[in-house]
């Protein structure tokens, strides 16, 4: 399975990722919302019930299925 993608990979640090979607800064991102977290977004490639998954934002190295990043978008 691909790499865990670090909080400071440069991509990571960029988009606001955080491993723990409770740990976001809300003041700098403001898009960010309770209860939007990597599981439910439609770049997640894991499923649901995984807690890591493949995000193509992050180069496909596997995100936390309760991170979240300022990609976020709902799941279709
Ligand atoms: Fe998570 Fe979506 Fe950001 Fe990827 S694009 S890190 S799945 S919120």
């Amino acid at each position: 399975a691909p790499a865990h993608i670090e909080e400071t990979d440069a991509t990571a640090n960029a988009l606001g990722y955080k491993h723990d979607a409770t740990k976001v800064d809300g003041k700098k991102f403001a898009g960010y919302a309770a209860g939007h977290v990597c599981s439910n977004c439609q770049l997640y490639q894991g499923a649901a019930s995984d807690p890591w998954g493949a995000c193509a934002i992050m180069g496909g190295k596997q995100v936390n299925a309760k991170g979240w990043c300022s990609a976020w978008a709902k799941k279709a």
